[in-house]
């Protein structure tokens, strides 16, 4: 894999990385049990940086694209779950 996966798009809009609906973060982590972004960080203020946001890390190892921790989707959605984001591109290995 040469790039990490890009975030085409985030509704958590009470993260910092967030700006309009896109993450700006220079790379997440997705969490272990649960497909839950790591690295939200609520606030009311907003990241200034432009380049869209990319998946460093994921330790979701049930997931069909996840490869030595690693996310080899072309690109992610994050959504809002309950009271946290979560990335809904993951897909259970069959
Ligand atoms: S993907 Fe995670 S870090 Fe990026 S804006 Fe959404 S909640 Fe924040």
């Amino acid at each position: 894999m040469d790039e990490m996966p890009v975030i085409s798009g985030c509704d958590e809009k009470d993260c910092f990385y967030n700006n309009n609906d896109g993450c700006h973060a220079p790379a997440i982590n997705v969490g272990g049990s649960h497909p839950k972004c790591d690295t939200f960080s609520r606030s009311a203020t907003h990241i200034a940086r432009q380049p869209v946001g990319r998946v460093g890390a994921c330790h979701v190892t049930d997931c069909k694209y996840n490869s030595e921790q690693m996310c080899t989707a072309r690109a992610i959605v994050v959504g809002r779950h309950g009271d946290h984001p979560d990335c809904v591109t993951f897909a259970p290995v069959e």
